[in-house]
């Protein structure tokens, strides 16, 4: 059991391990996953933003130039002073650097009449023979020439951006080109390499430049004069994500760490007091023994484990009496006792629960030798025979155990149920006994539902009879009295005996019911029975219910007749159970003038002494002894003490299941007062009662 307990702990500190990591995991992925979504959409906005400046710092270039060609009234004297004397070919602009690559002089017949380069520009060869440009460029001007017409063209792969105005009618300029009247100015400047590199430097945009392909984020397009995108400007992603990430990874793995203690914590608390709610759903608290869940759950927990097992049902006999005639707090000490005795006994060897009212188990797992199983079962039954001292009261208890042994092939609930079926068998069997399960259990216990089922209407159905026995005056052989026995006749079953149904009702608390049937049934038959005192039979869970004696009383009177032409048999058993009531109950039918005998004596262990302190008038002997007498000496010297203490106690012996000749004479020999059995005469009907009944006897003693 410790190491089970050592298993469970370590089993736990691993659970709880696990449940930490992945609290930990979690948090950590929650705040990772949550800073990733942060930096992403915030890098979203960037890159939207860088957009709208690429897109803005390129319209501005456009404008830079454009402003150059709208106020060509202003450059001509500023850089053309050379223009005149250079020869035809590219010039050098000394102004403007960088604003634009080239500016084209264009005659009205759009051949270009002057070309300067700008200091810094990169190869303009290809552009300067791009004549589609100022063909386009032309229409728009020709619809509104006070305008600059601009426009993006693609050559040899590199955008340009080209801008194109008319020389102003007035310009100074058409005085020394009278050729260039009516014709153009155009500048154009490559959108790439430098200019994009300066873009993206002052808008700290890595690797800024024109790309034919791009990925939308990082780019913008570029449009040429028919709106036809023809690449893009694209720039270098930030990747901050990850970076951002990792550098938050220590603090949310801390801060992971934090929330999962705390939440650990909680959920420990949460544990704690459930694990304690749940320990005391399978607690009892009166015994402080685990209860019938606990069995249950330990039942199916061994089941897979434990080659084999054992479990031993225990119910108290005379438990209810106690509680009923000494109050529920004497009936808790009780409980209480038996607790410790059992703990102290086989606690050690099987787990012990408390079902509930008088009922325990044992369960006793990987059994090597079953003899050792027993044995503790036969211990608790000799120990609970001894009267237990509680509360000042010395009581008599007992217990009934049921045993079933199984492997892992039977389920929990069947376990359980062979254990209680065995310890049904066991209290049937006249209590204070030790049954093993076998199959044919079963077919009893159907037998004994069935006959309870049936009990009750049989006594309706006028199925249950009397038959009468007679006893015998060993003196005399006259008839001294008539033992009054039940008789079932069932319609289905036939013959019913009594010793099969008697313990069914009284397990099944129908002995109540069938006792008050019996009574009235020979309180009927009483004016034609003989006039010789008439022995009834009472079951213990009979006479020791509280109303027994009154009962009995109000019948006599109502009947009319003296209570001393009855006779109440008990026998051994109750008397050691419930010795109080019964006690009670003795006096009050006393009065009356009803006599008890002790029936069975010597079957159990009554002591003399013990019953010295009840009235009795007689003890019946039990048949076994009279059965072995004529060939046992030991018998015969049992049935000689019990006539000489009885004696000395002013008890009379009757012995009782007198076969043979052989056998009355040495009952009579040893001293016993009445004879009874099949040889004087068989329980019979009323009508087959003769006093000749006693002529066999008589005959006998006669001749004796
Ligand atoms: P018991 O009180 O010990 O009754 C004696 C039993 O022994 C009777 O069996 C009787 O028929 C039988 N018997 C009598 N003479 C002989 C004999 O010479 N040899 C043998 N082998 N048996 C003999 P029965 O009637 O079957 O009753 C069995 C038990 O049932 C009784 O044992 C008694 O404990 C119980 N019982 C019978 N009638 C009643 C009753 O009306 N009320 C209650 N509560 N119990 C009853
Ligand atoms: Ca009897
Ligand atoms: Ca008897």
């Amino acid at each position: 059991m410790k190491r089970t307990e050592a298993q469970i702990a370590s089993g736990e500190t691993r659970r709880i391990l696990i449940i930490f990591a992945a609290l930990v995991l979690v948090i950590v992925a929650m705040i990772l996953l949550t800073s990733w979504q942060a930096v992403e959409q915030a890098s979203a906005a960037a890159e939207a933003r860088n957009r709208l400046a690429v897109a803005s710092a390129i319209d501005r270039e456009v404008a830079d130039i454009a402003d150059f060609v709208a106020e060509s009234d202003d450059w001509d004297d500023e850089f053309i002073e050379d223009a005149a004397a250079a020869p035809t070919g590219i010039e050098t602009l000394v102004e403007g650097d960088g604003k634009f690559d080239e500016v084209w002089l264009i005659q009205p017949d759009l051949k270009i009449a002057q070309a300067f380069r700008s200091e810094d520009a990169v190869d303009t060869q290809d552009h300067r023979h791009n004549l589609i440009a100022p063909q386009i460029l032309v229409t728009q001007i020709r619809a509104d020439p006070s305008q600059v017409a601009a426009g993006m063209f693609l050559g040899s792969g590199r955008p340009s951006v080209y801008v194109m105005g008319a020389i102003p009618q007035d310009s100074d300029f058409l005085l020394d080109h009278p050729a260039l009247a009516g014709g153009y100015i155009l500048a154009h400047k490559a959108i790439d390499g430098d200019v994009l590199a300066e873009i993206g430097e002052a808008m700290q945009l890595a690797d800024l430049q024109f790309s034919l392909v791009a990925e939308q984020d990082t780019s913008v397009p570029l449009r040429d004069y028919r709106s036809l995108v023809i690449g893009h400007v694209v720039w270098e992603a930030e990747h901050p994500t990850l970076t951002i990430i990792a550098s938050r990874f220590p603090a949310s793995l801390l801060l992971a760490g934090f929330v999962a203690i705390v939440g650990l914590f909680l959920i420990k608390q949460a544990m704690t007091s459930f694990r304690t709610l749940n320990r005391q759903a399978r607690f009892d608290p009166l015994s402080r023994l685990p209860n019938r869940a606990a069995l249950m759950l330990r039942l199916r927990m061994i089941r897979k484990t434990a080659p084999l097992s054992a479990l031993a049902m225990l119910d108290l006999d005379g438990f209810k009496t106690i509680n009923d005639h000494h109050g529920h707090m004497v009936g808790d000490a009780v409980i209480r006792t038996i607790s410790a005795m059992l703990r102290d006994l086989v606690g050690d060897r099987c787990f012990i629960a408390r079902l509930g009212g008088d009922e325990f188990a044992l369960l006793f797992t990987d059994v090597a030798q079953p003899g050792l199983v027993t044995a503790d079962c036969e211990l608790l039954l000799n120990a609970l025979k001894r009267p237990v001292d509680v509360q000042g009261h010395t009581l008599k208890l007992g217990v009934s155990i049921g045993l079933a042994f199984f492997d892992s092939s039977i389920r929990a609930t069947e376990a359980m149920r062979r254990a209680d079926i065995a310890m049904y068998a066991a209290k049937a069997q006249g209590k204070m006994q030790l049954v093993e399960f076998h199959t044919g259990l079963d077919e009893q216990r159907l037998f004994a539902l069935e006959i309870k089922d049936q009990l009750i209407e049989a006594i309706a159905n006028g199925e249950i009879t009397i038959k009468y026995q007679s006893i015998i005056d060993a003196r005399n052989g006259r008839v001294a009295a008539l033992e009054a026995l039940v008789r079932w006749q069932s319609p289905t079953r036939g013959n019913i005996r009594a010793d099969e149904f008697i313990p069914i009702a009284e397990e099944f608390g129908l002995i109540g019911a069938l006792g008050d049937h019996i009574i009235d049934l020979v309180l009927a038959d009483m004016p034609r029975l003989p006039a010789v005192r008439i022995a009834m039979n009472v079951s213990a869970a009979q006479i020791t219910s509280f109303d027994f004696a009154s009962k009995f009383a109000t019948a006599l009177e109502r009947s009319g007749l003296p209570g001393s032409r009855f006779e109440i048999e008990v026998t051994e058993t109750s008397l050691l159970r419930n010795a109080e009531p019964l006690h009670l109950a003795m006096h009050t039918l006393g009065k009356l003038g009803v006599r008890h005998i002790l029936d069975d004596f010597g079957s159990g262990y009554a002591s003399i002494g013990f019953l010295r302190r009840f009235p009795f008038a007689a003890v019946k002997v039990d048949r076994s002894i009279i059965a072995d007498c004529h060939r046992s000496a030991r018998s015969r010297s049992i049935l000689m003490a019990i006539v000489t203490l009885a004696h000395t106690h002013d008890m009379e012996v009757i012995a009782e299941g007198v076969e043979t000749v052989e056998q009355a004479d040495i009952a009579r020999t040893l001293g016993c007062d009445y004879l009874q059995g099949w040889l004087y005469s068989r329980a019979v009907p009323i009508e087959d009662l003769e006093l000749g009944d006693a002529v066999v006897g008589t005959a006998h003693i006669r001749a004796a």
